[in-house]
């Protein structure tokens, strides 16, 4: 997600400058890509690129692989960098929005209802930021236990009562088949083996659990519109899925994708337009300018070529 304003600790990796380097199709394993967009920007310093949770545009050269249509960041900074940026984030912009995202998140979790465990079942949300997720699954009727890199935002989840474990996907305290519903809200775009973290997440799942994804969808007709200019290429979003690729990820780690939905969210108009001027929208500043403070405030439901894919496991 985006946010205008955020604080960064500046990130190195021993001292040295981190060099990119190739990556096979995170989906198939082929090296087998060509271009789709080169850099426009050169940004070498990762507590930018992925300290914030909207991260730079342009900084990346993306792919798409020849084999399963998979669109990729490839070369990329190694994983050590990339996690060291995310667990610095400090998202203070980005927590403002929280009571809109906990109501976006119940309405998402209503509409998915039939599909979905019964109330009174645990679930685990990986990469919990906040805690909207988890207090709109709370409110729903769900045990909600998070998972959180960023030391900052578990001790915001703490501090509204939740419960929030720091970890990741790759190290975190919970042992196997012990959730009805794991979810990775805009989570696996940022992981850098997201089939692994898929693994992962059906590993902690009861045998007829099921899995949530929420991603942003490069296959939509908007996203096919924005061509190059689609607003979640983002330095910190290392994948782009589309129904296609991410049902494939699915399917090669062990579960298969049932339903999808499009993914409405609710924000305020004042946090849109500041989002809207961080990203350079053309006219921004002058519309945000000409905007009264009430309307400002006003909640404006909006799509933005996100998906909430249902998964489960293959038996
Ligand atoms: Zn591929």
């Amino acid at each position: 997600m985006t946010s205008p304003e955020h604080h960064q600790e500046s990130v190195s990796v021993d001292g040295e400058r981190p060099t990119k380097r190739p990556v096979p199709c995170p989906v198939c394993d082929a090296s087998d890509e060509e271009v789709l967009y080169e850099p426009t920007v050169e940004v070498r310093d990762p507590g930018l690129l992925y300290g914030a949770a909207s991260g730079i545009r342009g900084t990346q050269r993306l792919v798409t692989c020849r084999r399963c249509g998979m669109i990729y960041e490839s070369p990329r900074y190694p994983d050590e960098v990339i996690f060291a940026g995310y667990a610095s984030s400090e998202e203070s912009g980005h927590d403002s929005q929280h009571p809109m995202r906990v109501r976006s998140f119940r309405r998402a979790l209503e509409k998915l209802a039939r599909h979905l465990p019964p109330s009174g079942s645990k679930v685990l949300d990986i990469g919990c930021a906040g805690g909207g997720y988890l207090e709109a699954a709370a409110a729903f009727g769900y045990e909600a236990v998070g998972l959180e890199p960023s030391r900052f935002l578990v001790e915001q989840g703490r501090q509204r009562g939740l419960q929030v474990e720091a970890g990741s996907i790759e190290s975190h305290p919970f042992s196997a088949g012990s959730f009805d519903l794991v979810s990775f809200w805009d989570v696996l775009e940022h992981v850098p083996d997201p089939k692994a973290a898929i693994v992962e997440a059906a590993r902690l799942l009861r045998p007829d659990g099921v899995l949530l994804i929420n991603y942003p969808d490069i296959g939509t007709w908007q996203a096919r519109i924005a061509g190059r200019r689609f607003w979640w290429i983002l330095s910190v979003h290392l994948h782009h899925f589309s129904r296609r690729t991410l049902a494939e990820a699915c399917r090669r780690s062990g579960v298969e994708a049932f339903v999808y939905r499009r993914y409405w969210q609710t924000l305020q108009v004042g946090y849109l337009q500041d989002v809207g001027v961080q990203l350079g929208v053309p006219l921004g500043r002058l519309l945000r300018r000409l905007t009264p403070r009430a309307v400002r405030r006003l909640p404006l439901p909006y799509y933005a070529s996100q998906t909430t894919a249902l998964a489960r496991i293959v038996r």
